[in-house]
């Protein structure tokens, strides 16, 4: 039987950004309605064309979507909030775009939905939310219409939806507290719909993305899951889909839904193959995820021959695919033109994963593996490249003592030293490190790339925005200011473009949420720090302010998390020696007179494994990757860290563990639900919780914070308690900033008097 291959996805933001663009000249009016949805379609067709002419047999359908894929579900599923919902019920695509950037529709502001991390990945979803009792309607035809395209095209469709389970699971509950399983009858009978109108189509395979099955499912939900799917069996037969971890903890209960498929992640979880091929019912396709789809070295298909040819002993219905969707990984390798041809050969964007899985399946069904010789022969020249290995490096590593990891002195001492030393008022007022990057930034650092201006030039410029930030902040009456990165493009490139080990892509962008793209650095080689990275940048704001200025960097684990890695080295070797390199710049910024460094690790909750099992071990590496960065300092030194997108609840055991001396978090967008956690748990030393949400252009107002810190000083005393902002202002302009920050002034000047007069 031959072997039929599929990915789970392909990437819908275009090897251009053109989803990003079109969205974007939408959002600001630029383009009209229908010129957007011309773009989208045209992304759809060219994704289409390019799998099937690499040879992928099942053309996913469902994989595209504006925003992103879960807002997507709950616009068919018609779970609109109230809020975004028209006045007669109908919905159309400005209501996704309203859900998404918190517009009402009359076009005031009202409250975003939420957004948080899909599974440990650094992609964004939108959270559906749910009330008691609400009802489900299927309500949006996107799917179908496309469905009915890709045909039309005459493709061999397989659509792509997100399972009932799942969408329940990463959805959050909104007004009275109930069980989010009794909406499983209402919502159970819209999958039911949309299956039914599926097969109408003619298709024959559905794939039913669940990768909550990775998780450790209560009880309740395991029942649930069964139920679930005994209620949607259907003609149609479903393929369930899991990735991004080993699914064996679940896989007894799985092997009982009546499902006609399955799917598994075979490059993160770990398959005994013999063992799955006994407990998987025969009659049942198994889908082998063997191509990662999370990063972006070549696979090594020799290897997989290897592996799936063993298993084919079985005589079972296989098919290959990717480990996960394609989203994660950037488009096409081909339009890169500045790595090194060395470099380039170890590598494999999208649509290099097609080709390698058409290559494997040629191979598998050929039963012969010599064709992917030469294309693994490149992959293993990197292991022998002269960029990747250094002793020195090496040695630093091994020669890290306990002492490395942990500070002079403990907080309670430390922080006597720092309120002498900085004489800070109640509430110190700070921000999180960026300030607006306006066009004239974008356009300056362009032009430096391209060697249009010289460094000189480009440094005095710099240097003028660094000027006005502070003196803006002088303005406000900001305690704790920050230069405001304007020289950064992005806080993990940044550092990677200055340190040793890391390469750049120019088209390696992935999609982390809506129409916002990252392109990650690749980790090729043994990191370390060639020259000073920040000093002179924070070096010239502290020399034209009196008032203290607080230094930038990112963590290691975030630029570990947020870096296309290599897959030679476990992470925790990876992160530390990220860490040594940024301890060189945090002793030298502390020479330099920079009295406060913050050391960002906005991903260390995203770095969690998706098994709690496996959660103590990564914890104590990634913890003492920071400390390794931060710990060698005075006591007179403050070393801040700033996390945002968390559910810090998991992780403050490790959070106390970082022993930074202040931790500034995002709570606004999740309205500070996070401190109803202070009520009994306390966080030794000091910390900001975000008070206004960033995200969205709104301007909070005097009252809404003034609320926000009146609720923070009920579960954190006032003595550790800082404000701040969220999250960093690159994405805003001055005038929303400024407006902001005046308001987040006010509040905290308010709420200052009233605690002097109470003191009184
Ligand atoms: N210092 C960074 C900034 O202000 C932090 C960004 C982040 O947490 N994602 O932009
Ligand atoms: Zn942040």
């Amino acid at each position: 039987m031959d072997i039929i291959n599929h990915i789970l996805g392909f990437p819908r933001i275009g090897a251009h950004r053109e989803l990003k663009f079109a969205q974007e000249n939408y959002w600001s009016g630029k383009i009209s309605k229908i010129e957007l949805l011309k773009i989208g379609k045209k992304l759809r067709y060219k994704n289409w064309k390019d799998q099937s002419s690499s040879g992928i047999n099942l053309i996913s359908v469902g994989d595209f979507s504006w925003y992103d894929h879960v807002l997507t579900t709950s616009m068919m599923l018609g779970n609109i909030p109230e809020r975004h919902r028209n006045i007669d019920g109908s919905i159309d695509l400005d209501t996704l775009f309203y859900m998404a950037r918190g517009t009402a529709l009359n076009k005031s502001s009202v409250l975003a939905c939420e957004m948080t991390k899909w599974f440990d990945t650094n992609y964004h979803y939108i959270v559906p939310e749910f009330v008691k009792n609400q009802d489900f309607n299927l309500s949006w035809n996107q799917l179908f219409d496309e469905i009915d395209e890709a045909i039309n095209k005459g493709y061999s469709v397989k659509p792509v939806i997100l399972g009932p389970m799942t969408y329940l699971w990463l959805g959050k509950i909104t007004g009275v507290k109930f069980n989010r399983l009794s909406l499983l009858p209402n919502l159970l009978k819209v999958y039911q719909k949309i299956l039914n109108k599926i097969y109408e189509k003619g298709i024959e395979w559905i794939q039913i993305d669940e990768p909550i099955l990775v998780f450790d499912l209560p009880s309740d939900w395991m029942h649930a899951f069964k139920m679930t799917y005994d209620i949607l069996k259907s003609d149609l037969k479903l393929l369930l889909t899991t990735y991004f971890e080993s699914i064996n903890h679940n896989l007894n209960d799985i092997v009982n839904f009546p499902v006609q498929g399955l799917h598994i992640d075979l490059t993160h979880g770990k398959y005994d193959l013999s063992v799955l091929n006994r407990k998987i019912p025969h009659d049942w396709v198994l889908s082998l995820g063997v191509i990662n789809g999370r990063n972006i070295w070549k696979s090594d298909l020799k290897f997989w021959f290897d592996v799936i040819q063993n298993f084919l002993k079985f005589k079972r219905n296989v098919w290959i695919g990717s480990s996960c969707s394609l989203l994660h990984s950037p488009v096409d390798l081909r339009l890169e033109n500045n790595i090194p041809l060395e470099i380039k050969n170890w590598f494999s964007f999208a649509l290099q994963k097609c080709y390698e899985l058409n290559l494997l399946t040629l191979a598998l069904n050929d039963n012969d593996s010599s064709i992917l010789q030469s294309w693994t022969d490149l992959l293993h020249s990197h292991a022998k490249s002269e960029m990747v290995n250094n002793d020195f490096v090496k040695n630093q590593l091994m020669n890290i003592t306990y002492n490395d990891k942990k500070r002079h002195s403990v907080y309670s001492v430390r922080s006597k030293v720092q309120k002498n030393t900085f004489h800070f008022p109640v509430l110190p007022t700070t921000t999180i490190g960026s300030f607006p990057q306006t066009d004239d930034i974008r356009a300056l650092r362009l032009q430096f790339k391209k060697g249009k201006i010289d460094f000189h030039k480009y440094q005095n410029e710099i240097k003028k925005h660094i000027q006005y930030a502070i003196q803006q902040q002088e303005l406000l009456d900001i305690d704790v200011l920050v230069h405001g990165e304007s020289e950064r493009n992005d806080m993990v490139e940044y550092f990677g473009e200055h340190l040793a080990g890391f390469i750049f892509t120019n088209y390696g962008w992935v999609q982390s949420y809506g129409s916002r793209c990252v392109k990650p650095p690749v980790i090729v080689g043994d990191v370390y720090r060639k020259n000073p990275i920040t000093i002179e940048w924070s070096k010239y704001a502290q020399s034209i302010t009196k008032k203290p200025v607080k230094a930038m960097l990112t963590g290691p684990v975030t630029i570990l998390c947020w870096s296309f890695i290599r897959e030679d080295l476990p992470k925790q070797i990876i992160s530390n020696q990220i860490a040594l390199a940024l301890r060189d710049e945090v002793l030298d910024l502390e020479r330099a007179g920079i009295n406060i460094i913050q050391i960002d690790e906005p991903a260390l909750r995203e770095g969690l494994p998706l098994r709690k099992i496996d959660w103590k071990k990564y914890l104590s590496w990634a913890t003492q990757s920071f400390r390794i960065s931060s710990s060698k300092v005075q006591d007179t030194t403050q070393i801040h860290t700033h996390m945002c997108y968390c559910e810090f609840s998991d992780i403050m055991d490790a959070i106390v563990q970082l022993d930074a001396d202040v931790i500034t978090i995002e709570t606004a967008r999740s309205h500070m639900d996070l401190l109803e956690f202070f009520k009994t748990f306390e966080y030794p030393n000091e910390i900001g919780p975000g008070v206004y949400d960033i995200h969205s252009p709104n301007i909070p107002s005097v009252d809404q914070i003034v609320y926000l810190l009146e609720q923070a000083i009920k579960y954190i005393p006032i003595n550790r308690l800082w404000v701040n902002p969220d999250c960093g202002l690159k994405t805003r302009n001055w005038k929303e900033t400024i407006s902001s920050l005046k308001n987040m002034m006010i509040a905290t000047k308010k709420i200052r008097k009233k605690f002097e007069t109470l003191t009184i």
